[in-house]
């Protein structure tokens, strides 16, 4: 009975919410109506019922669909069907990764095949040198904005193509390079026999770079355009997004790689093998240089853009030698910062009140800043009791899955019992949950074990922290981060304070960002391309503290969170991390803790407090993704739909 009122309360909120067509978009981006904007990524984190994405970059695609969806941008989005997903994360006893593969079990999912306007569902046929690659479509209705998922498990394929798209990151280079020519070439086709014409291509990451080669075959076809004209041409509708200057975040290939699959496409585009080459080599003659994904993406594109101020300079630095005859401030690669999709984040207790003291039509105008003053209105004392509840329920949300995790390794009762009652909602609490890529440095906090365990038993400020968080199966010190800090357990003194939770995901993600006081980023400068982990807390009322990098280099104002560090980094790593590790404990100190502590006779932390008014007021709606979404229509969908020229 309860879940059949609730199910149909959602339907008729989602009627509600499609049947209003007065949105941003039909006032001011109108003319993709009819040419919509083709987003194409590798991962999209849309629910943790759909396991198609291993962190920010999905998480960042599925948000930026929603707010697509929200103020009616014409978007249609296109992205791999895998249907085990990315693993789930278990950890032995001993504090070891170990991952598990489920299939999804599409029956349950609100996903169907895709269709062409015949009704007929949808075969894409890829060429190779060494076979054909066949592949079919289902279809996610995201609000208005659908969603195309390529799987190549059909009939037609061979055993091993059955697979190729079955897991997010899996394989070796020859299935990375497959899925990558599923997702771009595959999904120019898909589109194709959808019926789809989109006016403007947005490859969301190197990961599609393939793509628009099959819009230049088409318009070489179809308009009877000459090669370097069609180029011209399809970069004007291109738009590249560069999301890390990690250098094993950007995917290069092999020549034998490339010609295998890309082959029969270039005799199409009737160039040679060099000049094929070419265009994913920073210098074209260089035999030497691999095909890189982010070069073609950047040589396709007419507008490039990293994704926070900082990452812009790194990134213009980064890839100066694509542009030797610029001097820096004018290598074209602009920024738009990440943002966070509210409604996804938003706690519903936090939700109540906004309804309460925000402009009645708030939702609809998120990135606005004038609609976030209404926090200014709340009673302090009615928002600290609302962080305290969502805290709470936090708090049971991580005993309960730590029961489930000791339960499952067979610990003994005195364990289990443990964790029934582990952390104290009375303490400072800190989070910390992302992939365990090392440059994310989760184990800073650690680095003078002595100091840490004094601070976090300090008898009249304890700080207690959650650490959450999956390594790549490949990466073996990300791994050893993991169980570094699981096996911090077994510490006497730091068992009551530190937890890890297994299996971090959406669903995980979300109880943490509601309910914690503090969360923690400390990456290595400038390492962090935005983050945006940070923004979901601020609009449930947590504060951040982190190192001056991605996003919080810009948004940190000295009074809505805290800054680990100044804003710098030395060349030495080691050096780097010491400082930033002093930093760290210092700020903890002398800052979070003493104002967190410091309560009046109410029991109210004011400080603090108008420090969470503060956050919200000035962050939410500059880190929300439906300001990023308006900043991309603005100044990267619209010119490139219009060929005006553009100006980020
Ligand atoms: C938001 C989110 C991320 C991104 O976190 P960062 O702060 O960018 O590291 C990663 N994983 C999940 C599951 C998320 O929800």
């Amino acid at each position: 009975m309860v879940l059949f009122s609730r199910i149909n309360q959602a339907y008729r909120r989602l009627k509600v919410y499609m049947g209003n067509h007065q949105t941003w978009g039909s006032t001011h981006a109108g003319v993709l109506g009819a040419k919509p904007v083709a987003y194409f990524s590798a991962e999209f984190g849309i629910h943790e019922s759909l396991p198609i994405y291993s962190g920010g970059l999905g998480v960042l695609s599925g948000d930026h669909v929603k707010s697509a969806s929200n103020l009616g941008v014409p978007l249609v989005a296109v992205g791999l069907f895998y249907a085990q997903g990315y693993f789930r994360q278990k950890l032995d006893r001993d504090g070891f990764q170990n991952e598990e593969y489920d299939d999804t079990q599409v029956e349950h999912l609100p996903i169907k095949p895709a269709t062409n306007q015949e009704g007929d569902p949808i075969l894409i046929d890829i060429e190779t040198r060494t076979g054909h690659i066949k592949i079919k479509v289902w279809k996610v209705q995201v609000g208005r904005v659908p969603l195309y998922l390529l799987d190549s498990n059909v009939e037609e394929n061979d055993p091993e193509d059955r697979q190729l798209t079955s897991r997010l990151y899996g394989g070796n280079e020859r299935t990375r390079i497959r899925q990558e020519l599923v997702l771009g070439v595959g999904g120019v086709k898909a589109l194709h026999a959808i019926g789809i014409c989109p006016g403007v291509f947005h490859l969301n990451e190197g990961h599609s770079g393939f793509g628009p080669l099959e819009v230049i075959r088409c318009r070489m076809t179809d308009d009877g355009l000459a090669f370097d004209d069609a180029v011209r041409e399809v970069a004007m509708q291109t738009a590249f997004t560069t999301h890390t200057p990690v250098p094993a975040g950007h995917d290069r290939f092999a020549p034998e790689l490339v010609e295998e699959h890309l082959g029969p496409l270039r005799d199409q585009l009737k160039i040679s093998f060099d000049e094929f080459m070419g265009l994913g080599r920073i210098d074209p003659q260089d035999p030497s240089e691999l095909f890189c994904m982010t070069v073609i993406g950047l040589k396709l594109s007419r507008t490039a853009n990293a994704v926070s101020q900082l990452h812009g300079s790194v990134s213009r630095r980064m890839w100066a030698s694509l542009w030797p005859w610029r001097v820096e401030e004018e290598i074209p690669i602009g920024h738009i910062t990440n943002g966070v999709h509210s409604q996804t984040w938003l706690a519903n207790q936090m939700r109540t009140l906004y309804n309460k003291h925000f402009p009645t039509d708030w939702a609809d105008r998120l990135g606005e800043p004038s609609v976030w003053n209404g926090i200014l209105n709340v009673d302090p004392g009615e928002l600290w009791e609302t962080h305290n509840t969502l805290k709470a329920r936090m708090i049971s949300f991580i005993r309960r899955r730590l029961v489930d995790q000791s339960s499952r390794r067979d610990e003994d009762a005195a364990t289990i019992d443990f964790a029934q009652s582990v952390l104290d909602p009375e303490v400072l609490t800190i989070g910390f949950a992302r992939r365990f890529a090392t440059y994310k440095r989760a184990n800073l906090i650690f680095s003078d074990l002595d100091r840490i365990k004094s601070l976090m038993n300090d008898p009249h400020r304890p700080i207690q922290i959650v650490f959450a968080g999956k390594a790549h199966p490949k990466d073996q010190p990300g791994k050893d981060y993991i169980r570094a800090i699981a096996n911090l357990r077994n510490d006497p003194e730091l068992k009551a304070r530190v937890v890890f939770v297994e299996d971090y995901d959406v669903n995980l993600c979300r109880h943490l960002v509601q309910g914690v006081d503090v969360w923690l980023n400390n990456p290595r400068r400038p390492l962090e391309a935005s983050g945006t982990s940070g923004q979901k807390v601020v609009l449930n009322g947590g504060l951040n503290l982190s190192i001056l990098d991605g996003w919080w280099a810009e948004a940190f104002d000295g009074k809505n969170g805290f800054a680990i560090g100044n804003g710098t980094h030395h060349v030495s790593d080691e050096v780097s991390d010491q400082r930033d590790a002093e930093s760290l404990y210092q700020v903890l100190e002398n800052e979070v803790a003493p104002m967190f502590y410091h309560r009046d006779i109410d029991g109210l932390p004011r400080e603090w407090i108008r420090r969470m008014m503060h956050s919200i007021n000035t962050l939410a709606w500059r880190f929300s993704s439906d300001r990023m979404v308006m900043d991309y229509a603005h100044h990267v969908y619209l010119p490139a739909a219009g060929g005006l020229s553009c100006k980020m």
